[in-house]
Parts: C-alpha cells; sequence; structure tokens
C-alpha cells in the first residue's frame, strides 16, 4: 500500500543541512527523521536549555548542535531547509527571513509524510479531533487492520517514520492522524485517503487573526484529494457545510439526511447512500453521551469507509468505544450529585457541547488563561440550563462581565475552594461540570493536570 500521491520530491539528500526549529516532541521525533536520512541537523528553540531538560543531551548525544533564535535568524543563510514545529508561529522572523531567502520551510507532518509508504486518514476541527482520531483506530483495530495512531496526539508521525526506517516501528497498514491548523500551515504534498472537517468554533483566535482565515487553514485537511478519496464533513456546521471538494463527500448530521453519509436522530444512526439505508445502530447501544459525541462516532464510520470497512462493521466496533479521560467523564456521583470532568474544554464550543449533552441542572466552572475568545457565544447555553458559575482563574473578570448577569456566579481561587463551593451550591440531581472554555496554563501545567486536581479534590468530598 501506498501514501497514493505520485511522484513526491525528496526533500532530504545526506548533505542538506537542516534546522529544525522547536525542540518539543514533534520536533525531537522530526530531527531524529532528518538525522535518519542522513542530514545535518541543527536545532533552535526560544527556551533555554534548562527549560528543555533532558532534550538537549538526547539530541547533542546523536551530534544535533543547538542554537539560539537570534543565531538561527543571523546564520539562515547556513541551511537548506527549515523544519517547524506546530507551536511556532507562521510569520515567525526566522521562518519569514528564510522564505524570503527562498530556503525550503515545511512542518514536521509534511516532512514526515514525505517519507510514509501507507495511506493516511486525517482529523481536523475545532473539537473532537483526538476523540474521532483515536475512534477511527480503534474501529480499524476492531476489525482487524493494524494502525498507527498519531499527529498532534502527542505521537508525532515522523517518530513513526523514523521508527520505520530504523526497522523498530509496529507494522502498520493506516495512519490515522489527528492534525491541528498550526499543522496545516505548511504541508505542500500531504495528501489524506480520507479526512474528515469537524467542525469550526472560534478558537485560537490569538495566532489566526480572523475566522474566516482559520476556516481556510483547517480545509487545507482536503487539499490534493481527489473522486477516489473521501471528504467527510458535518453539515449541519454554517462554516463546514459549504466547503467545496473535488473528493467524495461523506456528509454526516442530525437534523437532515445526506445523500450519502450518516443520520443522527430520534436515539439512532443510520448510514444511507441515495435511498439506500447501508447500516444502522442504536445510540443507546454506544459507551458515549451527547450530540457531540455522536457526531464523532458517524465521522469515524465515515472515515473507516476509506480502509474498505463496511458501515455495519464500523458501527459495531464504535460501540465498544470509551471516551478519553477530560472529556465529559464522570468522576463521581455524591449525595446525587454528578460531579463531570471536562478539563478538555478549552474553547466556547467543547463547552456548548458539554452543557447541551446533559438535561439537568449545571453548575459550570470557567475559567483559566484566555484565548481571546468571546464568551457571549455561551450566554444561550447558560440561559438554557446553566444554575451557577464558579469563576476562576486569570480571565475570571472577562467572563464576569460576559455572563455574570445571567445566573449567580462566584469565584474561586484554587480548586480546593472551586469544589468546596461547587458542592454548598449543589443539590441532589445536578451536575458540577468542569468545562473551562479556557487553556490552564495560569494556574496548572497542562489541562490534564487541571482535571486532575479537580477530580483529587471532588473525591476528598467522598472521603
Ligand atoms: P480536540 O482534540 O479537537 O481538542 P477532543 O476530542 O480532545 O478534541 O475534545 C475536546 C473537547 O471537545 C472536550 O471537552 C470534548 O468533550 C469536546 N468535544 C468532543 N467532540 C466534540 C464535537 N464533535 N463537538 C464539540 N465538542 C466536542
Amino acid at each position: 500500500m501506498s501514501n497514493s500521491v505520485d511522484r513526491i520530491p525528496q526533500l532530504v539528500s545526506p548533505s542538506v543541512r537542516c534546522l529544525v526549529m522547536g525542540a518539543g516532541l514533534s520536533g525531537e521525533a522530526a530531527t531524529e527523521l532528518l538525522l535518519g536520512l542522513g542530514a545535518q541537523v541543527t536545532v533552535s528553540d526560544r527556551r533555554s536549555h534548562e527549560q528543555l531538560g533532558p532534550v538537549v543531551s538526547r539530541l547533542q548525544a546523536l551530534g544535533v548542535r543547538f542554537i539560539d533564535e537570534d543565531s538561527a535568524f543571523r546564520t539562515i543563510l547556513n541551511f537548506d531547509l527549515v523544519i517547524t514545529s506546530p507551536g511556532v508561529a507562521k510569520n515567525h522572523p526566522v521562518m519569514e527571513k528564510a522564505r524570503k531567502l527562498s530556503i525550503k520551510v515545511v512542518g514536521e507532518i509534511e516532512l514526515a509524510f514525505r517519507y510514509l509508504d501507507i495511506p493516511v486518514i486525517a482529523i481536523t476541527g475545532s473539537n473532537g479531533k483526538t476523540s474521532v482520531t483515536e475512534l477511527t483506530g480503534h474501529i480499524l483495530h476492531q476489525c482487524g487492520l493494524k494502525v498507527f495512531v498519531g499527529g498532534n496526539i502527542g505521537n508525532p508521525l515522523a517518530r513513526f517514520v523514523s521508527d520505520k526506517i530504523k526497522g523498530s516501528a509496529p507494522e502498520a497498514d493506516w495512519a490515522v492522524l489527528e492534525i491541528s491548523s498550526f499543522q496545516l500551515e505548511t504541508i505542500e504534498y500531504f495528501k489524506a485517503r480520507a479526512a474528515a472537517f469537524l467542525n469550526l468554533t472560534p478558537d485560537h483566535l490569538d495566532r489566526h487573526e480572523t475566522l474566516a482565515e482559520y476556516l481556510k487553514m483547517k480545509s487545507r485537511v482536503f487539499n490534493r484529494q481527489d473522486r477516489k478519496d473521501l471528504a467527510v464533513f458535518n453539515l449541519d456546521d454554517e462554516y463546514v457545510k459549504n466547503i467545496a471538494v473535488n473528493s467524495t463527500v461523506f456528509g454526516f448530521s442530525r437534523t437532515k439526511r445526506p445523500d450519502f453519509g450518516a443520520f443522527g436522530h430520534d436515539g439512532l444512526i443510520e448510514v444511507v447512500k441515495g435511498s439506500e439505508l447501508l447500516a444502522q445502530a442504536h445510540w443507546s447501544e454506544f459507551q458515549l453521551s451527547g450530540g457531540h459525541n455522536m457526531e464523532n462516532v458517524m465521522a469515524a464510520v465515515g472515515l473507516a469507509g476509506a480502509a474498505d470497512l463496511s458501515a455495519a462493521e464500523a458501527l459495531k466496533a464504535a460501540k465498544s468505544f470509551v471516551a478519553g479521560n477530560h472529556r465529559l467523564k464522570t468522576v463521581a456521583e455524591i449525595d446525587g450529585v454528578l460531579y463531570v470532568d471536562d478539563s478538555k474544554g478549552t474553547n466556547v464550543g467543547a463547552v456548548a457541547a458539554a452543557i447541551e449533552s446533559f438535561q439537568r441542572p449545571i453548575i459550570l466552572i470557567l475559567g483559566g488563561r484566555d484565548k481571546d475568545l468571546d464568551f457571549q457565544y455561551l450566554v444561550p447555553y447558560v440561559q438554557a440550563r446553566v444554575k451557577k458559575l464558579i469563576l476562576i482563574g486569570e480571565c475570571r473578570q472577562k467572563i464576569r462581565r460576559s455572563l455574570g448577569h445571567l445566573v449567580p456566579t462566584e469565584e474561586a481561587e484554587s480548586m480546593a475552594e472551586t469544589v468546596s463551593l461547587a458542592q454548598k451550591s449543589s443539590q441532589r440531581g445536578d451536575v458540577v461540570l468542569l468545562s473551562p472554555a479556557c487553556a490552564s496554563f495560569d494556574m496548572f501545567r497542562d489541562y490534564k493536570e487541571r482535571g486532575d486536581v479537580f477530580a483529587g479534590e471532588v473525591k476528598k468530598l467522598k472521603g
């Protein structure tokens, strides 16, 4: 099997001098891949060696040179190729200078794709990428296929390709990849046999100046596709539904029956083609809840079609999939109150989906580091189901200005205080929902730590 792109130009020849920008997970993996391809590699990062930690000695031991970004800027002419990491802004001065001087700049995903010999299933969108990536991987695996699941999910494609060159990668027939809009900024030949664009809600507007730019960037996931390829998208999303593609569209919707695709309604998922019903399943048989998860299942079933799995097989396999941590995970039920960790709900779209998935009154914990989002988006959702807001973190005041007039609102300094306030305000039948609509870095290492601290405090109540 091949990655279905003919004649991709090689990027790396043994004498090529590469600058890798960013020494995070994908930068380290790209560096190892480049070394495996015989390139000379230099790495730059805005962080100091102390901040970077052990990656510095790991790469130095392989003969890699580290330079700071000022030297990278000054000596850019010493390089033939620049590989960027998703965390590096596309208008970074080093990259801008490289482009001006006609030095090739691509991202880790493009580099790895050019040396990949299996087809790709790619998933992008504002919310649900990780869920659908894992779900699609689960379906393929359950149906007996060998699959590499990775990308933006903390398992870079470059690591897989590098291991493959060394002969140590596990066998795989398919690569199922979560792709962020940042990674799509620098693709060229990247092509997915099947690609899904799940939804678009404002997120990362701190980096993409407008929603239109964000939409354009994410639509690049369908680049280079043709009729033989599949484009899976959300027909209910006001932005996504109008994207024009050259590929075969598998649409999914909760409001209307598509020509070819999945229709989720009245507790049922139906997969249809014209007037034909290809397969159906009852939503109650799945281990997931919420309309957004029904969308995720429909998208994954569509994607699995690219691997020649029937809709019936794919639906059956999806039934055993369990939601990932920090994504609408019930932590405990104490005195009839449900405590739910949705710490991965870091933008308003995810919070809206979380609110919509409960029929009961909600005590909602919001706040953290602002991503330049408009919290007004949440007004109708708060009005519909939220009985109280508890605000934490740096942008409490901004949230209070947007939503504080709608329901009783309190602020807390720590997660312990938050959980204690939530308990005092709750009664049997309520949900205490941590779905913060913000990044976590003001108070925590990451969203996982935020969710774990929340769960820890809830468990103390139980004790
Ligand atoms: P991503 O990888 O895009 O951040 P995740 O699967 O990690 O997506 O989920 C992030 C957050 O979005 C969680 O709070 C989750 O409950 C919510 N979510 C998952 N799928 C969807 C969807 N299809 N629409 C809206 N929100 C979703």
